[in-house]
C-alpha cells in the first residue's frame, strides 16, 4: 500500500492593490459582470471575466432556467465564447466573482465542478495553466496558477 498526498498553493491577496494590475482589473471586471447575471430563482450573482492572450477580455454571468438543469454558471459562458470564436488564441486567466444578492459575501467562491472540468479541458488543449481568481464581493482574492489545482487527478482525454 501507498499513501500519496496531493497539495496545491493557494495565494491569497487582501486587495485588489496587491495583485499585478492586469489581475487586478480583471477581477474588477468581473465584478461588472454580476450586473447581468440572470439569477431570478437562486439569488446569487456571479460574474466571470477571461483573458486571452491578445489581451481581450470575455464577460460572462450566470444564466438561470426555469427549468433549472438548463441554466449555466457564469464561468463558462465567457470559456465556450473563447472557445467558439478564438479557438487559437491561449486563455491566460479568469476572474470569478460571486456573491448573494441579499447580502454582499467576503467569502471567494469556487467554480462548481462542473466548471473545474470545463476549463480543465480548455486548459489540457492549450497545453498552457489557466491562472483562477476567485472573489466574494469584495474581502480577499484567492490565486491558483492552474486549474489542476481545484481538480487534482481530473479525467481527460488521455484516458479515453
Ligand atoms: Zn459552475
Amino acid at each position: 500500500m501507498e499513501k500519496k498526498q496531493i497539495s496545491f498553493e493557494l495565494t491569497i491577496f487582501n486587495s485588489l492593490d496587491e495583485m499585478l494590475p492586469e489581475d487586478a482589473n480583471l477581477v474588477m471586471e468581473s465584478k461588472r459582470a454580476m450586473a447581468n447575471s440572470y439569477s431570478p430563482y437562486s439569488n446569487f450573482s456571479v460574474g466571470a471575466a477571461l483573458l486571452l492572450e491578445s489581451g481581450k477580455i470575455l464577460l460572462g454571468s450566470n444564466q438561470e432556467n426555469a427549468s433549472f438543469p438548463a441554466g449555466v454558471c457564469a464561468e463558462r459562458v465567457p470559456l465556450f465564447y473563447a472557445g467558439a470564436n478564438h479557438p487559437d488564441e491561449e486563455i491566460k486567466a479568469i476572474a470569478i466573482t460571486a456573491s448573494p444578492r441579499e447580502h454582499h459575501s467576503k467569502e471567494p467562491a469556487a467554480p462548481c465542478g462542473i466548471c473545474r472540468q470545463a476549463i480543465s479541458e480548455y486548459e489540457n488543449k492549450q497545453k498552457k495553466p489557466i491562472r483562477i481568481l476567485m472573489r466574494g464581493y469584495s474581502g480577499p482574492i484567492y490565486k491558483c496558477d492552474s486549474i489542476s489545482d481545484l481538480l487534482p487527478l481530473g479525467f481527460n482525454s488521455s484516458f479515453l
